[in-house]
């Protein structure tokens, strides 16, 4: 019996501490948590210098309003426009409310042009962009919508990677094309810098916005601090999350001057957007993630994590399939259910998450460590060689 209203499918134990990249069950096992938050705590759990930072701004400034300035917003849009192809940066809370604003700035965005009657937004197949109305039109994956029809209407979706599939998706209402740089609950899904390169032409030929969701893949997790700086092709919107707030609830929008300009008072807003709390947690988190060499040791890291796990899979294929991701977002395609393999592994003290296309999500914290992925592939190894239940 619970009083949470619960949609969750919960693993069957109680969480109760956590410490780098360990936690605790309520019976006192330690597991490496290699969910990590869902791709959350990038310093892993509470991180010292996060910790002192929230608690010397809870000693500061909780709050104070959206109607009044505060300097630790203002400090951190100015970080992360700088680090990033911005010029504007909004606060929010979760990676749905970012994704359904970046969608709402389509709309205003093109009533201030020349084609006011663009608004639909190209989206692709087994997207993941959160749980809003919005968000789950936006969505590449049915489940999502069950029961929750009328849906919000606008969205035309194509198969993730192909090009052609966009061109001939444009219509004459079509504003802006939507897309994960790497696919996160879809799979671990990587968009070729090609592909991107394409989608970058093809929005600039038909004047369409591109959107880029990296609330997964943003915030250092595939050793830049977006996933896009891989391959250079910037984008007009990009949200993120995640790794942004490292757990405290946290997230931005990231915009051009054009876009921007759309956005005048009362346009929009939220009463905890920009919030000190959040302010300096994220900012304590970007000082970490820019610090020198660092995002560097996430690749060195992710380059070995995958290394060891493309060794395993290629004398267990049968068990592991396929190795992808960049960095520490890493997806291992099962073979036998991912599900099973997910248990097999959290009874051996290693825990991960489970993505579509039968895969499972390695998305440990970035401070993982040579030693930590030893650990967990002697695990893998063992789940690869013993029969599962
Ligand atoms: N977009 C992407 C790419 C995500 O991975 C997620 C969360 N898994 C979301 C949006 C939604 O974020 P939130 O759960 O914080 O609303």
């Amino acid at each position: 019996m619970t009083y949470l209203l619960d949609p969750y499918n919960r693993a069957p134990i109680e969480i109760v501490r956590g410490e780098g990249v360990h936690v605790w069950d309520s019976t006192g096992r330690r597991y490496l948590d290699f969910i990590g938050g869902m791709a959350v705590v990038a310093f892993g759990h509470c991180h010292p210098v996060l910790v002192a930072a929230l608690e010397r701004q809870a000693r500061t400034l909780w709050t104070a309003s959206n109607i009044l300035r505060t300097g630790e917003a203002e400090q951190l849009a100015e970080r992360l426009a700088r680090a990033s192809f911005a010029d504007k940066v909004f606060f929010g809370t979760s990676g749905a409310e970012v994704v359904d604003l970046a969608l709402k700035l389509v709309r205003r965005y093109f009533k201030s042009t020349a084609t006011p009657e663009r608004w639909r937004v190209i989206t692709m197949d087994n997207a993941y962009h959160g749980r809003t109305m919005a968000a789950i039109a936006a969505g590449g994956s049915a489940k999502l919508r069950e029961g929750y029809e009328p849906l919000v209407d606008g969205f035309d979706m194509v198969d993730f990677g192909d090009l052609d599939a966009v061109r001939a998706a444009i219509g004459p209402e079509t504003g802006a094309i939507l897309i994960e740089p790497i696919q996160g609950d879809g799979g671990i899904r990587v968009a070729s810098p090609a592909y991107l390169r394409g989608l970058r032409a093809v929005a600039d030929e038909h004047c369409l916005l591109l959107l880029y969701d990296e609330v997964q893949s943003g915030m250092g997790r595939t050793g830049k601090l977006f996933a896009y700086q891989n391959s250079g092709v910037a984008p007009d919107i990009l949200v993120t999350s995640k790794g942004l707030g490292c757990g405290f609830p946290l997230s931005a929008l990231l915009t051009t001057e054009a876009v921007a300009r759309t956005v005048g008072p009362g346009s929009h807003g939220g009463t905890l957007n920009g919030a000190p709390l959040g302010m300096a947690v994220g900012s304590a988190a970007l000082d970490l993630m820019l610090a020198d060499g660092f995002l560097d040791q996430v690749t060195e890291t992710g380059r070995y994590f995958k290394e060891r796990l493309e060794e395993v899979a290629a004398r267990r294929p049968e068990t592991f399939r396929e190795v992808r991701g960049v960095g520490l977002m890493i997806g291992l395609v099962c073979g036998p259910a991912n599900g099973a393999v997910a248990t097999a592994l959290r009874e051996r003290g290693l825990l991960v998450a489970q993505a579509s296309g039968n895969v499972l999500r390695l998305l440990p914290p970035l401070v993982v460590t040579g030693a930590d992925i030893d650990r967990a592939m002697e695990i893998f190894e063992d789940v690869a060689t013993a029969p599962l239940a």
